[in-house]
């Protein structure tokens, strides 16, 4: 009996080690599931993006624009992250598509809300119809900054040098900057009120370089020459 008992238990062991010794079934790791799409966040047609709050925030003030893919940073520094390409503001558009960062165009249809649009309206009784640009994200040097990227490099500035009225006025910040009359009281006092918004203001009080344009940017320098 104690020798069959043996046999029996060193069966056992024999199976036992067979089991443990058979091959492993393979584990798949598990495939991560595609992000939520969650209500409010906009996925744009043939693009595989969740858009971030601030794209999100663009859309709801009512500006049309375009994603720009992002860049790997090139050799000059300059990069453009979270670019659009925005065409125009809640009410106003652009005289032409103007590349800037997310932010600062969240920052400019804010301001065109809060004061472009109700400044035309109180001094000429007709709303803004288009703002006219020299240009937002390009690759350069600051003015006599040393070699420093200027915000323009990084999409977080814009150079404004006029504005249409919705029956046609022309408004030129060069022409009409120090005029009398609504004209130069609208330039005058957004460029002020830019202050409140931006973070670096100039325009025809800053220096001579500036006396044909507004340059407004979000960067980390603050200067109000409104
Ligand atoms: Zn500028």
């Amino acid at each position: 009996m104690a020798a069959r008992g043996r046999l029996t238990a060193t069966i056992l062991l024999l199976l036992l080690g067979a089991a443990a010794c058979a091959p492993r079934q393979a584990v798949r790791a598990p495939v991560p599931a595609p992000p939520a799409v969650q209500p409010g966040m906009h996925v744009w047609p043939g693009r595989d993006i969740i858009q971030s709050a601030c794209l999100n925030d663009l859309a709801a003030a009512g500006a049309q624009f375009e994603l720009i893919a992002q860049a790997e940073p090139g050799k000059d520094g300059c990069t453009l992250e979270n670019g659009v390409k925005l065409t125009r503001l809640s009410a106003t558009a652009l005289d032409r598509p103007v590349e800037l960062s997310c932010p600062t165009a969240l920052r400019l249809a804010e301001f065109e809300r809060a004061e472009l649009q109700p400044t035309a309206l109180r001094l000429f009784g007709r709303p803004l119809a288009q703002l006219n640009h020299a240009g937002g994200f390009t690759c350069r040097r600051m003015v006599g900054g040393g070699g420093r990227l200027s915000e323009h490099a990084h999409g977080r500035a814009i150079d404004i040098w006029g504005f249409v009225l919705a029956d046609g006025t022309r408004l030129s910040v060069k022409e009409q900057f120090r005029a009398g009359g609504p004209e130069g009281g609208f330039l005058r006092s957004v460029s002020r009120a830019a202050c409140g918004y931006f973070a670096v203001v100039l325009g025809p009080n800053a220096n001579r370089d500036h006396q044909d344009h507004f340059h407004w940017d979000t960067g980390r320098w603050k200067q109000c020459s409104g």
